[in-house]
């Protein structure tokens, strides 16, 4: 498998006074695959959509690297260079109505990007562009005339998708894209991205706050815990065997549609809230929570390791 993004050991810290300073992302490092749906999981407050937005650039890193096609997309660019990143990462929001401006018509912001990165060669060539991506998304050349507010959540998303396709992005981060929407209009946006994804040999970072909702579109997760990453396997290997406590909490959370199973398992409550990350715990960052937390995980923080063939974790169970 091809690497399309490696992140190394990156962070994002956001200084909040002079004595404190939130670690929203604290050190994580895993890759994305060409072509893969990486599903990022956790609760909200743990980090991810900062993670999302600091691979894609929005958010410079306080450390760390992002390689996109092996090129440090952190590393000083010139305004050229940044543009063309700025083209081929493209963002899908949770709150498609707060991320369309309603002042626009549907096919100007569609065009948006067309327009920055001049993609069209004609005007005629602009709204053909536009009208082909309401295609696509399912909709029509009439939907181009509108305002976003004639629209409802599910046809926002989709917007909101077409926009983000039209400058031809290799990867894509969604941020939340169905959370917001009716479970009926959910698995529509999901089909589309996957259909899109194979048209379009397109990479995704999606992310979510729970399992359930990435298990059928995910190639990949990762589970992140108060800016850590603490498990990345394939879905297969993790929803089969989660090796982290925190992942098997989240995990037993997770209906199964055999009612017989459902009856009989066992689940885990995780006791407490989040810890603040502004102060996290020492050692191990889930040790306040942890049904197995040990001695060793109030003082050393687990080594982040993979424990078997694509299968990382970050927990002192599994050091020998
Ligand atoms: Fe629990 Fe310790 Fe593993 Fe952390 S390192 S998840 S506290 S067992
Ligand atoms: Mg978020």
């Amino acid at each position: 498998k091809e690497k399309l993004l490696e992140i190394k050991d990156l962070k994002k810290h956001f200084k909040l006074s002079r004595k404190q300073t939130l670690k929203a992302v604290d050190g994580i490092s895993f890759d994305i695959y060409k072509g893969e749906t990486f599903g990022l999981v956790g609760e909200s407050g743990c980090g991810k959509s900062t993670a999302g937005r600091t691979i894609m650039r929005l958010y410079e890193a306080t450390e760390g690297e992002v390689d996109f096609n092996g090129d440090n997309v952190h590393a000083k660019k010139s305004a050229k260079e940044l543009k063309s990143f700025n083209r081929n990462m493209q963002m899908i929001f949770q709150d498609p109505y707060a991320s369309l401006n309603p002042r626009m018509t549907v096919k100007d912001i569609i065009a948006e990007g067309i327009d920055i990165h001049g993609l069209a060669s004609s005007k005629d060539d602009r709204l053909n562009k536009v009208h082909a991506l309401l295609e696509i998304v399912g909709l029509n050349k009439e939907h181009g005339n509108r305002y976003p507010h004639e629209f409802s959540g599910g046809q926002r998303q989709r917007i909101g998708i077409a926009r983000a396709l039209a400058v031809s992005p290799q990867f894509i981060v969604a941020d939340e894209p169905i959370s917001a929407l009716d479970v009926s209009i959910q698995a529509q946006v999901v089909n589309i991205m996957k259909r899109l994804q194979k048209e379009r040999e397109l990479t995704y970072l999606f992310i979510a706050h729970d399992l359930s909702m990435v298990k059928h579109i995910s190639d990949r997760v990762g589970v992140m815990y108060l800016g850590k990453m603490a498990e990345v396997a394939t879905s297969d290997d993790l929803y089969a065997e989660p090796l982290h406590p925190y992942t098997q909490a989240l995990l037993s959370a997770v209906p199964i549609s055999d009612p017989e199973v459902e009856r009989t398992r066992e689940r885990i409550i995780i006791e407490g809230d989040v810890p603040s990350p502004v102060s996290p715990p020492s050692g191990c960052r889930f040790r306040t929570r942890c049904p197995h937390a040990m001695d060793i995980c109030a003082n050393v923080s687990p080594e982040w390791k993979e424990h078997k063939k694509d299968h990382w974790v970050a927990c002192h169970l599994y050091n020998e």
